[in-house]
């Protein structure tokens, strides 16, 4: 445990180091759970963007997308059942002052038993050996049953209690279960609420004819008011997509995991819209497809589980999410989620407007099933950040640290490095930007001996390497160093766009998923 908090402290370290992330408003102390993408940050989100958008919209002839805005008509939210029930159970500690999502520390209970039958089990295999049956065990063992079954009645109490809204028996649970702070282990709770997790805001500028909004919690809103707008002038058939990126706001209640969970973010959705009853067979599509696109940025195939949900939102009819393992263990990095028709009729209810499909083929009107699948682009960003940062002893015993970025998410794809700072070979390295610029953002770097340099480039993720000697000057080569294996090479200066290209092209990478 204490390795995987120093790993991620270092994750945290080295956004900072090297221009990818910041504190917002740092000069002032920062502000919580909001955070700034730096020069390098910056590149490498638009990066990730582009990725999505690109295999989702670019790639698919029935998909297409929009960029609907951050504020919305006010109903929009209260048909989608954001004001009614996009809330979380808060509680406070009243020695402590600390707050808690009340869900969550009954959750943590009940994942300690799930350790604690894990122990007995890992002990008892240990003892009998290859002769273990572990089935016959865990419904054998008293204590692995006993062990499991609280967990089971734990969990079930839980979900009845918050989907009756009965918030006195979710504080009820955590007495009865003697749950306290995990901070200093206090037992002096306040009665759990329902915290809604919507900013408002006010637009207008006279305090009596302004009117309440909301920044959006998620886009996927803008998507399904956009609907016929996008089916009419698009000419779209069913089944197709509309795919969207941009900023939701959640005013979170705990939010103390970097930018895995902040509360201004970005999200990357897409809404395909099917037939009524062709849903769950999209929903599996989806499920494999994005998968793919996960495997195909090469970080690794063991990093990512399907997590089924046990208890579905009130729009869903089947759910999962793709968990990645983050430096504190798997959690949620996508969900694909079978919506039904809920938000196409609760807007159609709201609005008085139809948001139907008239299918030429079933000669037949129908409001649309939906299949979503919504990852967080900056969760995604912690994803490709955190797997990437590695520390190498290499064959002379030495150590580097090196971001093995994706090439094709790199912030900067080659850094053009002039051997020393005379005799013509700044003009020369120059002389190769220029000709690069135009299609791939590479950086000049003349400062320090060649060595810093590479390790330099090495650790902010750069995956080539230029240099220029004295011989470029008469044979026209030079260097190129790849990143991750070290390997040097003498090349012509006019093959150098294609040796990059050939690291950082789209269909060399998403081609081959
Ligand atoms: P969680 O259970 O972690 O709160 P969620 O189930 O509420 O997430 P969704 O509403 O399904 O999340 O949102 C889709 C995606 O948006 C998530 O998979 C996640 O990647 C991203 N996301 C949601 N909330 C946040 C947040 N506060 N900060 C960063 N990304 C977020």
């Amino acid at each position: 445990m204490a390795k995987q908090e120093d790993l991620f402290k270092n994750v945290i370290s080295h956004a900072k180091e090297y221009g990818y992330i910041f504190a917002s408003s740092e000069i002032y102390d920062g502000l919580s759970a909001v955070y700034d993408y730096g020069q390098n940050g910056a590149e490498l989100k638009k990066n990730i963007r582009e990725y999505w958008w690109k295999s989702m919209v670019q790639l698919h002839q029935n998909i297409v997308g929009i960029d609907a805005s951050i504020l919305m008509h006010p109903k929009t939210w209260k048909a989608s059942g954001h004001v009614d029930a996009f809330n979380d159970p808060l509680i406070d500690n009243k020695d402590s002052k600390k707050r808690y999502r009340a869900d969550v520390l009954v959750e943590d209970y009940a994942e300690k038993l799930l350790q604690k039958a894990q122990k007995e089990i890992d002990k008892a295999k240990k003892r009998f050996g290859d002769a273990f049956n572990e089935e016959e065990f865990v419904s054998t063992n008293d204590r692995v049953i006993r062990y499991l079954s609280q967990r089971k009645e734990i969990l079930e109490r839980l979900g009845r209690s918050l989907t009756n809204e009965d918030l006195v028996d979710v504080k009820a649970l955590i007495e009865e279960l003697e749950i306290a702070d995990p901070d200093t282990g206090s037992k002096n709770w306040t009665d759990v609420r329902q915290f809604n997790l919507m900013f408002g805001t006010k637009m207008g500028a006279s305090a009596d004819t302004s009117s309440d909004l909301y920044l959006r919690p998620e886009t996927a809103q803008g998507i399904f008011v956009n609907f016929s707008n996008v089916q009419k002038t698009g000419r779209m058939k069913i089944p197709f997509g509309i795919a969207q990126t941009g900023k939701a706001f959640r005013n979170e209640i705990v939010a103390r995991q970097f930018i895995f969970r902040m509360r201004e973010f970005e999200q990357m959705e897409m809404q395909f819209f099917v037939r009524p009853g062709e849903e769950l067979k999209w929903y599996e599509h989806w499920k494999e497809t994005r998968l793919k696109w996960h495997y195909s940025l090469n970080l690794g195939e063991e990093n990512y589980r399907f997590h089924d949900h046990d208890k579905l939102a009130h729009y869903a009819n089947a759910a999962a999410d793709i968990e990645f393992n983050f430096p504190f263990g798997f959690k949620e990095l996508e969900g694909i989620h079978s919506r039904t028709d809920f938000d196409l009729k609760a807007h159609e209810e709201h609005s008085g407007k139809k948001l139907r499909f008239f299918d030429p083929e079933l000669n037949e009107n129908y409001v649309p099933y939906v299949v979503e699948t919504s990852i967080g682009l900056d969760r995604m960003f912690l994803a490709v950040l955190s797997s990437s940062l590695k520390d190498e002893t290499l064959e002379d015993g030495s150590s580097r640290t090196v971001l093995k970025l994706p090439a094709i998410l790199a912030p900067t794809k080659a850094a053009i490095l002039p051997l020393v700072k005379k005799d013509g070979l700044p003009e020369l390295a120059q002389e190769i930007i220029d000709e690069l610029k135009w299609n791939f953002k590479v950086q000049y770097d003349e400062k320090d001996a060649i060595g810093r340099r590479y390790r330099r480039q090495d650790a902010a993720g750069t995956p080539l390497c230029i240099t220029v000697d004295h011989d470029s000057l008469q044979d026209k080569s030079v260097t190129v160093r790849y990143r991750d294996t070290m390997i040097q090479k003498r090349v012509l200066i006019s093959e150098l766009a294609s040796i990059i290209d050939a690291e950082v092209n789209f269909k060399k990478w998403m081609g081959n998923s």
